[in-house]
């Protein structure tokens, strides 16, 4: 059987010292564009390019561009839910794992979880990420299934996502009939020696379970599954490779790229024996990661969260990212507490804007907020996601729904961003191209006008 990481190979491209010509990365860019995807190969070739500053102003550009064609300008906000910090596992990066004892444990009840969600909701969001560690007594899989449900009957949440541990097919099954969107497991680190290292004990010490949980989740019917490596822990340039290579292999078993690709960045957390990164990455190199991310794979969506300061995601916006969150809380109960408890997060965030916050800074660069739920709801997913982003004709429901969700958040949610957003509005509609279509959503409008809700194309 293919092995979905050569590390042989990934080693020895990382090891090439020699340096592309121009000629070669502008081609390689153009290939990019295509919306097809691009190869190991030609991602490390960019990625050597941009380490020695070799047209890295062409490969920004170019990222860009492939997140406009693929997605538009609009840029989806979420907020993460987290569930527990219980955990069997030992990862030595997290504050939630087992032996910390400096952690300060606590475990959200059924109803605590649709009190967090209701907040969230309250403020403008449609779409959680459910995080969960590992705990068979505050994580289990009933729980999670049953939070899920929970939360869709007693919240007008539109759409939930789960990052959560590797699970066998009939509770992937289960989860997936629960209404649950994506699914997503983190890699952590493709290097298996770092991997042995960081990972102590419990069950998440075995790698191969961790590779192969997408696949499984996959098999078991989930189109849309969400992956990552968390920057730090090793050599960065294998990591982006590795990625690269377990998303080709879902490409090709699947006909579908993964549908969202985090970023996240080792931070300081509470009770950690690591005290700074073993191999930190540099705020350059977190962009070119991200714009390599955007070249090879078009149709993720690239995610950065709120671990990384302001100033860097308002830059990262234009270079390829096209998912934030905004206002998180990584401590448990979080949302319905004054001030963050660090010695109860997973790790410290950075950029503490709020969701109105984001959406205003957002509208202010001539970008698009969006709150838009709609291809989860209309069965847009998987290798139909997939075919509808490589034909560029996604940014064709992108625009509209974000611009109805945007009316809605007016109306529903904004305070001092009201004038901007209008403003953003107006400006889009004019941008629908497709009369009919631009009719449609203005015939929507008057009906969010009129009080309806939940509106898509
Ligand atoms: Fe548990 Fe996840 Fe933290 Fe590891 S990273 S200790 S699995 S919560
Ligand atoms: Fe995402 Fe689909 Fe909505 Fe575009 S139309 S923002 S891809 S859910």
């Amino acid at each position: 059987m293919k092995k979905i990481i050569n590390a042989d190979l990934i080693e020895k491209l990382i090891d090439r010292e020699d340096l592309p010509s121009k000629v070669e990365v502008l081609a390689a860019l153009e290939r990019a564009k295509e919306l097809k995807g691009i190869g190991l190969e030609e991602t490390a070739l960019l990625m050597r390019a941009g380490r020695a500053g070799v047209c890295l102003d062409e490969i920004y550009q170019a990222s860009g561009e492939v997140k406009r064609k693929s997605f538009g300008s609009r840029i989806v906000l979420f907020a993460p839910l987290y569930l527990t910090n219980d955990c069997i596992n030992n990862c030595l990066y997290c504050g939630f794992r087992k032996d910390n004892i400096e952690v300060d444990r606590n475990s959200l009840s059924v109803e605590d979880a649709i009190r967090e969600a209701s907040l969230l909701e309250k403020t403008g969001f449609n779409r959680l990420l459910l995080v969960a560690g590992e705990s068979p007594k505050s994580s289990s899989i009933e729980r999670i299934v049953e939070i899920v449900k929970a939360i869709y009957q007693n919240t007008g949440m539109r759409i939930i996502h789960v990052n959560a541990a590797p699970m066998p097919i009939d509770k992937l099954k289960a989860l997936k009939a629960s209404g649950v969107g994506v699914f997503q497991v983190f890699q952590e680190t493709y290097h298996e020696e770092t991997y042995d290292k960081m990972h102590t004990t419990g069950p998440k010490k075995d790698y191969r379970r961790r590779l192969y949980a997408l696949d499984k989740a996959m098999e078991a019917g989930f189109d849309d599954v969400g992956m990552g490596a968390l920057l730090g822990l090793y050599d960065w340039r294998y990591e982006v490779l590795a990625l690269i290579a377990h998303a080709r292999h879902l490409f090709e078993k699947f006909g579908a790229w993964p549908h969202t690709i985090s970023v996240p960045r080792l931070q300081p957390t509470v009770g950690s024996p690591i005290a700074s990164a073993p191999h930190p990455v540099s705020d350059e190199e977190f962009k070119l990661i991200v714009a390599l991310y955007r070249l090879a794979v078009p149709a993720a969506g690239v995610v950065v969260t709120t671990r990384e300061p302001a100033v860097l995601r308002d830059e990262l916006l234009h270079i390829g990212v096209s998912q934030i969150s905004a206002g998180s809380r990584t401590d448990p109960g979080g949302y319905s507490q004054d001030a963050e408890r660090f010695d109860a997060s997973q790790f410290k965030t950075s950029d503490h804007r709020s969701l109105e916050e984001m959406v205003a800074y957002i509208a202010s660069t001539g970008h698009l907020p969006s709150l838009c739920t709609s291809c989860y709801r209309v069965g847009r997913t998987g290798r139909s996601f997939t075919e509808t982003v490589s034909h560029q004709e996604m940014e064709r429901y992108c625009l509209p729904n974000a611009l109805l969700t945007l009316k809605e958040y007016v109306i529903d949610h904004a305070n001092g961003s009201a004038a901007i957003c209008n403003e953003v509005i107006e400006r889009n509609v004019s941008l629908i191209s497709d009369e009919k279509l631009k009719k449609a959503t203005l015939a929507k409008f008057k009906e969010i006008d009129a009080g309806k809700r939940d509106l898509y194309f």
